[in-house]
């Protein structure tokens, strides 16, 4: 099982998609991102919370 995440499914205009075989391991990868891409997303505990609510298992 990998847990995957991509920012269309946040609707984001953005290609970006990560998987990952932990979650722990996703949010690094999308913490990364957001931080390089989408300065305007505070990741604070709420949109933490939503992102990981975005993450899929596949
Ligand atoms: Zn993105």
């Amino acid at each position: 099982m990998a847990k995957s995440i991509s920012c269309k499914d946040a609707g984001k205009d953005c290609n970006w998609s990560a998987s990952a075989k932990s979650v722990e391991e996703l949010m690094s990868q999308v913490t990364e991102h957001v931080l390089a891409e989408h300065k305007e997303i505070e990741l604070n505990s709420e949109n933490i919370a939503s992102i990981k609510s975005l993450i899929k298992e596949n």
